[in-house]
């Protein structure tokens, strides 16, 4: 059905349009607000601002006109279409990291005595943070597989002090996907919270809100961004009181904003995320195929491959199967190292998402010094290669994967 409200109906140009406002002065793209704070015509004024009576801007920890661009885009993009064709409201803050943006969930969520109910595929420092620190606060994670319903199922009922579950989906490093439909369903059932960390989809292949997840979050530093210029996180509700009452409490309170410059970087990465992901997604379909016939590749981790176990759930929920993929080569430690070093034209780094293809060989690079058996059992293998799929023209790519594997 077409929008009734916006002049547009494809994501595309929402992508482009949305959260814009006209400038005062006329500037045709939304300036860096590089201000602290915001002054006011008279001392009356700053009591209404204050107070709430009057909307204005205070203090850019607060909110700041570009930042707030940013995050109106996110939330646009994560709630399009959603109501009966119509934009379900979403409201977000941008953060200076993804990590932040997840800290300020749990914070503004969970209280001592609360649990997590999460699996084992998670972004390492989503890991950490679990395991880590949230046990001082007297909040800790059960770890369940959560692509079993029943398992998913039987967690929830033998702990009660579960408060949130927490997914993220596809996931590091196998690509791992969990059906959020089904388990959001079943959270609801047990009047569970339900965040989801969209970061590997993005809002154009994945759209959490659509199955009722509660909260989602972002690190915008990888495909949203698009083009490595800045780490930044956003953390969305589609409980627009929670968002405008506490969570904007803990969002000024934990000070964890993002600043005027990384917004502008990222409003202009956002609008191209639509044809950067198509580029990205047909890129990555072909280096897959590629690589399952290659006769030095065990095993290729890619959900558009009928090889992979989640492929059903990943075409149910998602546009397209993503960008990320990964591969075990059957030399294992050694020829991971070696085909790092005859890359030619892809970039030897960790991260994804942006206009380059990336390639990590965890085992030699952000595992180094994981011992090999808690390594291998998140999937971790010595022959590893885990692959962002750039917007190179593909025959480069292939080529260029291809020489190193010789
Ligand atoms: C990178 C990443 C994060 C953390 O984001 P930062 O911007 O690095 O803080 C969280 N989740 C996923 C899935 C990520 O890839």
């Amino acid at each position: 059905m077409p929008d009734q409200q916006l002049p547009y109906s494809g994501f595309g140009s929402l992508a482009i349009h949305a959260g814009h406002e006209q400038d005062p002065r006329y500037a045709h793209l939304t300036p860096i607000y590089a201000t602290s704070t915001f002054v006011y015509d008279e001392a009356e004024q700053g009591m209404r601002r204050f107070s709430g009576e009057e909307k204005g801007y205070i203090y850019s920890r607060w909110g700041n006109p570009t930042m707030d661009e940013a995050a109106s885009k996110i939330a646009a993009m994560e709630g399009f279409a959603l109501a009966n064709g119509q934009p379900l409201p979403v409201k977000g803050y941008l953060q200076s990291s993804g990590m932040a943006a997840i800290s300020a969930l749990f914070m503004s969520t969970l209280k001592t005595g609360d649990k997590i109910l999460s699996h084992y595929s998670l972004y390492g420092g989503s890991q950490e943070l679990m395991d880590r620190l949230m046990p001082d606060f007297g909040i800790s994670a059960i770890i369940a597989d959560l692509r079993d319903p029943d398992k998913a199922e039987a967690a929830l009922k033998a702990d009660p002090a579960i408060r949130m579950i927490y997914i993220e989906t596809p996931a590091n490093p196998t690509l791992q996907c969990v059906d959020i439909e089904a388990l959001t369903q079943l959270g609801k059932r047990y009047g569970k919270i339900i965040a989801c960390d969209n970061t590997f989809a993005t809002p154009y292949l994945q759209q959490p809100f659509k199955y009722g997840v509660d909260f989602v979050i972002h690190s915008t530093t990888k495909f949203l961004n698009g083009h490595g210029t800045s780490i930044g996180g956003v953390f969305l509700g589609r409980d627009i009181e929670f968002m405008e009452g506490k969570a904007y409490k803990v969002h000024k309170m934990l000070g964890g904003n993002s600043n005027p410059f990384d917004a502008f970087l990222l409003i202009n990465g956002m609008k191209t995320l639509e044809v950067r992901m198509d580029r990205h997604c047909f890129n990555a379909m072909e280096v897959a195929k590629f690589f399952e016939g290659h006769k030095s590749v065990a095993r290729v981790n890619y959900t558009g491959l009928a090889s992979h176990p989640d492929q059903a759930i990943t075409a149910r929920q998602m546009r397209h199967p993503g960008a990320m993929l990964s591969i075990e080569l059957k030399g294992g430690l050694q020829a991971g190292i070696q085909m790092m070093n005859r890359l030619r034209m892809c970039t030897r780094t960790v991260s994804l998402g942006t206009c380059d293809t990336l390639m990590c060989h965890p085992a030699s690079m952000t595992h180094y010094s994981v011992p090999r058996e808690k390594r291998e059992q998140y999937g971790i293998t010595d022959g590893l290669i885990r692959i962002s799929v750039g917007m190179e023209n593909i025959e480069d790519i292939i080529a260029d994967i291809n020489q190193a594997l010789q």
